[in-house]
């Protein structure tokens, strides 16, 4: 009994532990653009994290990291409401990982065929910009899902951030998501120009810092890009599937990532995700794996979310290998 006792004790230490150090690396790492640690060493710590709390469902509580996404606004930029929520994305790291996913849609949905498409993970940024009449009136970030910063000036600065909607199907509104990214060779040049104190940890936490600049002008001087991979909400058109929004993002002027295919098992996955584990090291900016969408929307808005992260769309994370070495090797060099 009083081993017992000691041990749930030792357990709720841990956990308060385990989110004390999470919270401060998502403040470090989303309102600082500064992480403290790596992501594998992050990633260690969430998945312990995250065990704890399924096997003992009473430390569960809203408030922990494990059921919320990034980190609210900072005080002094607009905040943007997401009329619909930026969620996160759930994590597979195996072939096994990825099936118990599509295990679990199918238990949701038993009578379903699920074709999948799959994307790179582009390791940047989230982004919701809105278009009114086809005009782009917001530009801002995911911040903690619900509430985002709103960084309309500098979004503007980005070259292939459309400020007018092309093509013949112009909706009234529309909410278009991606990821603004910096390509490595920018990456390494601003790190070049930067002071050894001011070093930017990898290309993700460069695109962050440069995007998120007081003033615009700086924004503009940085290398920023962007893909479109979503839409968050539109009015008065009907989309069928996944496919066919990325279709009509390159209809509207925004470049989708050419490298996506349409897979409708997952062996065919599996074989999307292994070519790109080899072949990242060869694109100009960085991935940290594949993300695989259930291509129907029909059957995503069925599937729902759960937490923080939506059913019908997993990452497969790839080993992150290179983000660790970089950021080793800026802390030698400091
Ligand atoms: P995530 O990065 O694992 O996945 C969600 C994000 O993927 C989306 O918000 C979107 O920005 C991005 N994405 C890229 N390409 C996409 C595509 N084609 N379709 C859809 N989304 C796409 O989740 P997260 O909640 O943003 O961040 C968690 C991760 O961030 C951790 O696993 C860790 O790697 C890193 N992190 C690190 C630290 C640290 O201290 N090093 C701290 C916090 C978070």
């Amino acid at each position: 009994q009083l081993g017992d006792k000691n041990a749930e004790e030792q357990l709720e230490t841990r956990v308060a532990e385990l989110r004390h150090q999470i919270e401060e690396a998502n403040y470090q790492y989303y309102v600082n653009d500064n992480p403290v640690l790596t992501d594998a060493e992050y990633d260690q710590l969430m998945l312990e994290l995250q065990r704890i709390e399924r096997e003992n469902p009473e430390l569960q509580t809203p408030d922990s990291p494990t059921q919320r996404v990034g980190a609210g606004p900072i005080q002094d930029v607009p905040q943007h409401v997401h009329p619909v929520p930026m969620l996160s994305l759930a994590n597979a790291r195996s072939e096994k990982e990825l099936q118990d996913w599509q295990r679990r849609a199918q238990n949701i949905l038993p009578n379903a065929t699920f074709s999948y498409v799959c994307e790179l993970k582009i390791d940047g940024l989230a982004m919701a910009l809105t278009y009114e009449k086809g005009r782009l009136v917001t530009g801002a970030s995911r911040g903690d899902g619900l509430v985002g910063e709103d960084w309309t000036p500098n979004v503007r600065t980005i070259r292939t951030v459309a400020h007018k909607l092309r093509g013949k199907h112009v909706p009234s509104k529309v909410e278009v998501r991606g990821e603004i990214y910096m390509p490595i060779k920018s990456f390494e040049q601003l790190n070049e120009e930067m002071s050894d104190t001011r070093l930017f940890a990898n290309p993700r936490n460069a695109a962050a810092g440069s995007l998120r600049q007081k003033d615009s002008r700086i924004t503009a001087t940085r290398n920023l890009s962007f893909f479109g991979y979503q839409i968050g909400y539109v009015n008065g058109m009907r989309i069928n599937s996944h496919w066919e929004t990325l279709q009509l993002l390159k209809e509207w002027g925004f470049p989708v990532n050419p490298h996506v295919q349409l897979a409708h098992n997952l062996d065919e996955v599996m074989a999307f995700c292994n070519k790109w584990e080899k072949e990242r090291f060869n694109l100009p900016y960085e991935i940290d794996g594949v993300v695989i969408k259930i291509n129907d929307l029909a059957h995503q808005e069925e599937l729902g979310s759960v937490a923080r992260d939506p059913r019908w769309a997993i990452a497969f994370k790839y080993p992150p290998i290179q983000v660790a070495t970089k950021l080793l090797d800026i802390r030698v060099n400091v």
